[in-house]
């Protein structure tokens, strides 16, 4: 089926892939961009519908690196239907999946399920990582090249750390070959066992073990060690520690093959915010308040690392913002903090929350756009440099916002099964007014003044 051409016209157009950061009109035909920039009416075909974007912020659809869809096997959580309309809402059109599924994705057949099930219920493109090891068990390496084959992205445990060094060093060296990334959880069990946050003040204060950066660390040092050894692509899942980017630096300036993302969790708020009060009233809360949503792996840190993370997101040492996307049933967080699971939901909050940054002039709106686009693409190697591109001819996966626009946190109206967010009631500036992938409307905010009846959303 041909779609009507579309123009949107007027929005400030930035594609961090050329360096374009103008305002102008998109031009989409047959699901591709036909141009991007300054476009003559005269060229325009004549059948063509118009959407005014004026005073809106018009880039490529973003591109998620870790997120857990929780389908097959914890279809209670989150189904692959309801996080990829939640993927959409948050301006997401490309996500890879996470394989800490049951049963896990360490098969070919495993890899055919997902991608099956998304081309019926996806509204965005999904891809799958698979496993690193044979039942995310540790032990045995997965059959990667297959894998690859079926259409994997990356391999990863995630959930669990790569813990067998020489486990690490093979997916590494298959790595190199595969040409694909090898993202590891990064995680000294024998240093964190026990641990239910960041080890600090906060964690004796409420009594609750404590996982200290180390932990984070060592395993970073261990792993671009193996890095260096194979030459393999290694992908740092989830930094989190202002101890990691030095490592991470000292790996970019040897020219290895390292690359790493974080969270907007981690990029924004601190471990003060386990004890409730969103952090604003931490010093005067309770001695046994506690808010369980904000219980993560890793572990929300101290005001020093997230601004240590700031600066080496902005610098380029870290490539791209991930989400983690982590969504829960209720009741998985209506217990001890002991007890709570690890996660939050951030597919709907992690541009809102990341344009803090862009807010607070730590980090350019271009390159925060480059670090949703352009970076993760990057991670994931050359194949996906046309999902970050509005270059013509390019899959047309745009993404609309309002930098400006503040709005209110409600989980109840979240697109994700998964409701377990710590900003629940806060206010966020940056809202996403509409995404299109290959062309079709897959979410429009009702709130924008965008009209887009014109179009029809797709469901
Ligand atoms: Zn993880």
């Amino acid at each position: 089926m041909s779609l009507t051409p579309l123009l949107i016209q007027g929005p400030r157009i930035i594609d961090a892939s050329s360096g374009m950061d103008q305002i102008g009109d998109i031009l989409i035909i047959d699901g591709k961009i036909g141009a991007a920039g300054p476009i003559y009416q005269e060229s325009l075909p004549e059948d063509c519908a118009k959407v005014d974007a004026t005073g809106l912020v018009a880039c490529p659809g973003f591109i998620d690196l870790h997120c857990h869809l929780r389908e097959p096997g914890f279809e209670y959580k989150e189904t692959i239907a309801a996080g990829t309309r939640a993927a959409a809402k948050g301006g997401f059109t490309s996500i890879c999946a996470m394989p800490n599924t049951e049963p896990p994705i360490d098969t070919a057949a495993v890899v055919d399920f997902l991608r099956a099930r998304s081309r019926t219920d996806a509204v965005v493109r999904v891809f799958p990582i698979a496993c690193v090891s044979k039942g995310r068990l540790g032990r045995e390496l997965c059959e990667m090249e297959e894998l690859a084959a079926a259409g994997a992205v990356a391999f990863s445990d995630d959930g669990d750390p790569v813990y067998d060094a020489n486990l690490m060093r093979l997916a590494l060296a298959y790595s190199l070959d595969l040409g694909l990334p090898v993202t590891n959880h990064c995680q000294d069990l024998a240093l964190s066992r026990g641990g239910m946050m960041a080890e600090g003040s906060v964690a004796g204060r409420l009594g609750l073990d404590g996982i200290p950066a180390a932990a984070e660390e060592s395993m970073i040092a261990r792993d671009i060690t193996l890095a260096r050894l194979t030459g393999g692509r290694l992908h740092v899942a989830h930094v989190s520690t202002a101890g990691s980017i030095p490592l991470l630096r000292q790996a970019r300036e040897e020219g290895l093959r390292v690359t790493a993302e974080v969270c907007p969790h981690h990029l924004t708020i601190t471990d003060q915010w386990v004890l409730g009060g969103r952090g604003v009233d931490a010093d005067s809360a309770g001695p046994f308040s506690y808010d369980t949503t904000t219980k993560v792996y890793p572990p929300l840190r101290t005001q020093r690392d997230v601004d240590a993370l700031v600066q080496g997101l902005a610098e380029g040492v870290i490539d791209c913002i991930a989400t983690d996307h982590a969504p829960h049933e209720t009741t998985s967080k209506q217990c001890t903090y002991h007890e709570a699971a690890f996660g939050i939901s951030v597919l709907e909050t992690a541009f809102g929350s990341s344009m803090q940054l862009v807010h607070q002039d730590r980090l350019s709106l271009p390159d925060l756009v480059h670090r949703l686009t352009v970076g993760p693409a990057g991670v994931l190697g050359h194949a996906f440099d046309n999902l970050a591109s509005l270059g013509s001819g390019t899959p047309a996966d745009v993404v609309l916002f309002d930098p400006d626009q503040e709005w209110l946190v409600d989980p109840q109206e979240f697109q994700s099964q998964g409701k377990n967010t710590p900003l629940s009631g806060v206010t966020l500036k940056g809202e996403i007014a509409a995404t299109f992938v290959g062309g079709r409307l897959v979410y429009q905010n009702e709130r924008s003044s965008l009209n887009t009846a014109v179009l029809g959303l797709e469901n």
